[in-house]
Formats: C-alpha cells, structure tokens, sequence
C-alpha cells in the first residue's frame, strides 16, 4: 500500500477512518470488560475537547510549553493529595501504566546502583504483578526473581518475600490491587520490610490507586496502600483507567526529589537542545495531561464518588451472580472492580467459556494460570454495566451449556510433545513456519481456545516465541 498522491476531502477521510471501526466494540454498550473505559457522553466531551485543544503542544521543552509545565504540577499534587502524599511527593505525568512502572524500575536500579553500590540489582516481582516489571527488567538487564502467590488468595506472601532477600535486592513490587484478580497484596508489609532492609517499594496503583480512596471514603474495608505508609518509595496510578481520560495518561509519583533524581536523564553531549527527560518519553503531547485535568475539574470529588459507588454495587452484583453459576467460581477477595473467574468443572474449558462469551458479543480476558494457580477470565467492569448484569449473567449461565454440548477435542494439543524448548532453540521446530501455518494468513483468529490450550501447556520460553511469531505476522506489510 501506497499513500494516495492526491490528498481526499476531510469528509471521504472521516467517513472511512469510521468504516474502519464496524468490528470495533462500542464503549457505551460496556459489552468489552476492558480496555475502554465510559462514564457518559458529556465526560467525553469535556475530555475530546480538552484533548483536541492540546494536542499538538509538546511538554518536550517545558520552559516554552508553560500550560504543560502547570497542568502536570496540578495534576501531581492533586494525585499526591489523593494518594496520602506530603509536599515532599514529586511526580511526572506518563503515557501510561507501562511507562510510569518501567521509569520507576529505572530509578530504582540506578538508585541501587550509586546509594547502595549494587552493581547487578536484582528486584523482587510477585507472579500476579503486571507484565510491564517483566518487560522492565528485561529493557533494563536487571534480575527478576518472581514470589509465587498462594493459589487461593492470590496474593504473595511476606515469608516469600522475606527468604528471597539478597545484599543484591534493589526493589520489593507490590499491587493495590493486581489487575489479574483485583486483590491486594500485603502493602502494609511490604512497606515495613522496605524500610528495615532500604529497599526501594514501588506500590503498582495503576488500576487501583485512583479508585480506591474513593471506595473507602464509601465504606469499603480498603488496607493502606499509598505514601501514609513510610516505606513506599514510588507509585504509579493510571488516569487512562478509572480516571475516564483519554488513552496516554497516567502518573509516577516518588515519595520526595531525591527519589526521582534517579528517573531524570539529562543530555548536554550531543549538538542539539538541552535533553532532560523525567520519564520515557522526550516529546510529550499535551492532550492527554489536559483530558485528565479536565475530568478531574469535570466530574470532581463527588462525580468520582457517584461512579465508584456505582461500581461497587455492580462489582457485587457480578461477583454473587457468577459465583451462583454452577462450576464457575470467583477467585480470592477482590477489593474493587476488577473480577476473575475460573471453572470448577472439567467439562467447562475456561478459554472455551470465554470464545463462547465472545460469541455472544461479550469480551473478556484469557488468564494463563501459574504455580498452581487455575486460568480464568477477566472482568474490568465499567459503570454502564450497571444496566446490562442481568443479561451478562444469562449470557455467561447459557455460554456454559454452549461449551458442557460443544466439542472439546484440540487437533493442536497434538504438537505439544514436540514443542519443547530444546527442539525450539535447535531449530528443530520452525516456530515461524507452524505459526503462519496455523494462523490462517495473518487474520485474527475467531476461536482463541485452542490456541489458548496448547500454549498453556508449553514451557513460557516457548509460549513467548509463539506469541512473538503470530504478532510479527499480524502486524506485517498490508496490500
Ligand atoms: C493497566 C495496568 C498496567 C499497565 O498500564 P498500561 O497503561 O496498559 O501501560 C500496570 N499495572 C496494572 C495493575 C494495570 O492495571
């Protein structure tokens, strides 16, 4: 594909950049748990609007963009206010939770590497953490040693923690709560063990941190998790999540200055302009911080409050109703919005479960299990499905009979044998070749469980060069 050598009219632009999402889930509908989220259409108004206003402005040079500079102070300082910080909480506004975790792993490294003298620093990371500490410590070449979870509560314990320790520890990773099953790890611990071994803490709140405070202002039994605790070193929160922003928005809070001077580089060697970068980033768009801000201003305290709440009764409601679905059951004491579910039953394939939801035009998320802990399927609920639980239910209740009748048989599990990491790293096995093989020429594939099937049952070595294959492929030259 060429770019046309004419430009088109705005008009025949929009109407096929809209073509171009008819297979695309509709927010206000609240049938995909994830990846969007929707309070109503006058917030996403307020935030289009303040998003379009400052969208070409470039945070790039603050000392040119002053409305950067004092969006991302404002939005700081209302988010340390909000997370238990004193005036000696610093932060950076980021493009999301990734960025905000991989800029904190940095700075916890090269903490470890001049405070501490650890020239090769290791960092303690719980199975149920987010993906983005594995790509840290792989982007930063530094040691990740995984604490398993217990595989009913989830959550990691202190002991493991504890008997992982070495003189090469730089950074302990807990999350309030995980995004995987919404349940939260033992913060409060995790702070004590920070400040008896000086030990950087990063609290993952990317999910949580923005809501929670808000769900225990309504009652909710919420364990401290943020700065009120002495031994929190760093905190990421996404805006992009609960914040109802625009997609680009989250924030890195560290508990003082010197904290951050390890997350700053500054570049004065090469022949152009002055670098100095406190995130990933170097130009940063202004939409996002003033989308944020804008909800912030819009819905407020009290709009904020309305939906957590919303969200709460809803959470309950969809945790009692799956849990009353025979063989299916929830997983640990979520605390917010967040639900996973496994199957009790050998006849209900919980990937089968989720391609049979999928049928139905709900969109849910595929867990691999881990260490005893059973797969499941993720829920991110939304305030809209406050209106739709009675019909998700009936749905989800009508999906299992779908797959108790349907036909369980997996031709792929047939390759599991030869898919051993020996064979992959030989060359025995062409993982590239398999993959273009079973893919179906580079299109999304309308089952995922069989797929699902056979990778849970390969080595992740294996299971990583699969995925890497079928992406590389899916996202290749178009004609
Ligand atoms: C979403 C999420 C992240 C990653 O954030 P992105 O904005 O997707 O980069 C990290 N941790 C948790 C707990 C999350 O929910």
């Amino acid at each position: 594909m060429r770019m046309p050598e004419k430009g088109l009219p705005k008009d025949r632009i929009f109407a096929e950049l809209e073509a171009k999402r008819e297979h695309d889930p509709r927010k206000d509908e609240a049938r995909t748990f994830g990846l969007t989220f929707y309070v109503d259409p006058e917030l996403t108004h307020v935030v289009e609007e303040a998003n379009r206003r400052f969208l070409f402005d470039n945070g790039l040079d603050p000392t040119v963009y002053r409305s950067f500079l004092n969006l991302e102070r404002e939005i700081v300082a209302m988010s340390a206010a909000h997370l238990g910080g004193d005036h000696d909480v610093v932060g950076n506004a980021t493009s999301g939770g990734t960025e905000s975790i991989l800029i904190a792993v940095k700075a916890a490294r090269d903490r470890a590497r001049k405070a501490r003298g650890i020239a090769e620093p290791q960092m303690l990371v719980p199975v149920s953490a987010h993906a983005a500490f594995f790509k840290a410590a792989q982007y930063f070449d530094i040691e990740l040693i995984t604490i398993p979870c217990d595989p009913v509560t989830l959550t990691p314990s202190l002991d493991d923690y504890r008997s992982r320790l070495t003189d090469r520890t730089a950074l302990i990773v807990g999350s309030a709560p995980s995004y995987a099953h919404g349940v939260m790890d033992p913060i409060a611990d995790l702070s004590a063990l920070a400040v008896e071994h000086d030990l950087w803490l990063h609290v993952d709140g990317c999910i949580g941190g923005f809501l929670l405070p808000f769900l225990r202002d309504l009652g909710a039994p919420v364990p401290a998790f943020d700065f009120s605790l002495p031994g929190v070193t760093s905190i990421s929160m996404d805006f992009h999540k609960y914040g109802f922003s625009a997609k680009g928005s989250s924030v890195v809070l560290y508990r003082n200055a010197d904290a951050r001077r390890y997350a700053i580089f500054a570049c004065s060697e090469w022949t152009g302009y002055t670098v100095i970068n406190p995130v990933v980033q170097s130009t940063r768009s202004g939409g996002p911080l003033a989308a944020t801000w804008a909800a912030l201003h819009h819905l407020g305290r009290e709009g904020y409050l309305a939906v957590a709440k919303e969200l709460l009764d809803t959470a309950k409601r969809l945790h009692e109703g799956i849990d009353a679905v025979p063989g299916l059951k929830i997983m640990g004491k979520p605390v917010m919005s967040l639900l996973a579910f496994t199957s009790t039953d050998s006849a209900v394939g919980i990937y089968r479960l989720g391609d049979a939801l999928a049928a139905r035009h709900w969109h849910v998320q595929p867990q691999f299990g881990s260490d005893g802990t059973p797969p499941s399927l993720h829920l991110t609920i939304m305030p809209k499905n406050a209106a739709n639980v009675d019909e998700f239910l009936a749905d989800l209740r009508a999906a299992v009979e779908d797959v108790r009748k349907g036909p369980a048989e997996n031709p792929l599990l047939g390759m599991v044998p030869m898919l051993t990491p020996e064979a992959v790293a030989s060359g025995a096995v062409n993982i590239e070749e398999m993959v273009a093989g079973m893919a179906g020429g580079g299109d999304v594939p309308d089952e995922l469980a069989p797929l699902n099937e056979l990778l849970e049952r390969l080595d992740s070595s294996v299971r990583n060069r699969i995925l890497t294959a079928f992406f590389n492929g899916l996202v290749g030259i178009q004609t």
